[in-house]
């Protein structure tokens, strides 16, 4: 059978972390990594194409892996890019995903591709098994926990912040209020409560600091309903302590399959590297989206829209045969 043709789309984090993940996934082909900078100024193992090249090479590719920021890069990326190619991103403006989903669902649909929208963790898998946890137990509270790591989406964020020259955000959560979930007790679960997001900004030379703190907590749908600390280091601290992208998190769910029995149900996942986890989910996606592209099944979707076994390899029997 013929190997699916990918593309990435923007060598960052993420586009470095696919490109590590195809070793692992036989059956898909990297074409090449397509970016806006100049193609001899980026490295990488495969073939690196300008951006202005991609739509000339649209026969050679069955998907692209839109791994650009979540801030700017992608919400101006995906409409155009759907335009042309099946597309799977990892968008994570949980506020703005119904209307990019939307906007991708009329372009997708005129153009009988495929959108899958939101992959990755959270949203993504983690949106997945709240699904889940919460179809199979109606009764019940729901609860969502980030790290403790950096989140890239909001680091991503900080980094866009006028003065700041490197910036990193670590999600710490309330490990006594997750304790008492399992432990089968009522919480009060906030935002605030049950996380801080502390972030640490290299400001450039002369930058008001001040400024920076007020944009940074100030941020819509990022930080403002969070307790968020901002501190300012030097560039030599940053390199020294702040140069991994670890994560994790748990999605916990409290309900009861009796008058006084109760169920908890969850889901952790702990990630050496957070670009690297999230890059995995997109390339198992990607497989998805060529296959219900080759269906006929156009449009936008969310990880809610896709049957599991879309995601693997294996063939159905295979799959009921070992994992049933
Ligand atoms: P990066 O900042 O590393 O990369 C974003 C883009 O910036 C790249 O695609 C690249 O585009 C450009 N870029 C990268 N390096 C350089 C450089 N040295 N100089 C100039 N431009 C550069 O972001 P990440 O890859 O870490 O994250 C991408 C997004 O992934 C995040 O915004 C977040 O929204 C999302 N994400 C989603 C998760 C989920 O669970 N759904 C989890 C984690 C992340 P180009 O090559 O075109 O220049």
């Amino acid at each position: 059978m013929s190997k699916i043709k990918l593309g990435i789309i923007g060598y960052g984090n993420l586009g470095k972390g696919v490109e590590e993940q195809l070793q692992f996934n036989t059956d898909i082909e990297l074409i090449g990594v397509f970016s806006r900078r100049d193609p001899k100024t980026v490295s990488a193992s495969c073939p690196v194409f300008h951006m202005d090249d991609l739509v000339g090479m649209k026969k050679d590719l069955d998907v692209v892996l839109l791994c650009g920021g979540s801030a700017t890069d992608i919400p101006e990326q995906a409409p155009v890019l759907q335009e042309h190619f099946t597309t799977v991103n990892a968008y994570d403006n949980h506020a703005a995903i119904p209307a990019h989903f939307n906007s991708l669902d009329e372009i997708a649909r005129r153009q009988k591709n495929v959108a899958i929208v939101a992959t990755g963790w959270d949203p993504g898998l983690f949106s997945l098994n709240r699904l889940i946890a919460e179809a199979i137990l109606p009764k019940g509270e729901t609860y969502t926990f980030w790290g403790k790591g950096v989140s890239q989406g909001h680091s991503d964020a900080i980094r866009r912040v006028a003065g700041v020259k490197r910036g990193v955000q670590y999600t710490i959560p309330n490990e006594a209020l997750i304790q008492k979930i399992r432990d089968g007790k009522e919480v009060v679960y906030t935002k605030t409560a049950s996380h801080k997001r502390v972030c640490y900004v290299v400001a450039d030379e002369g930058a008001d600091e001040a400024a920076i703190t007020h944009t940074i907590s100030t941020m819509k749908d990022y930080f403002a309903d969070y307790e968020t600390e901002v501190h300012f280091i030097d560039e030599a601290t940053f390199d020294r302590d702040h140069s991994g992208i670890p994560h994790g998190g748990h999605v916990l769910r409290r309900g009861y399959t009796g008058e006084d029995t109760q169920a908890v149900y969850e889901l952790n996942v702990n990630l050496g590297s957070n670009p690297g986890f999230t890059a995995a989910v997109m390339v198992a996606y990607a497989r998805a989206a060529f296959r219900l592209a080759r269906e006929g099944n156009y449009g936008a979707k969310s990880v809610f829209d896709v049957a599991p076994s879309y995601l693997s390899p294996k063939t159905p029997e295979e799959l009921r045969k070992e994992l049933l």
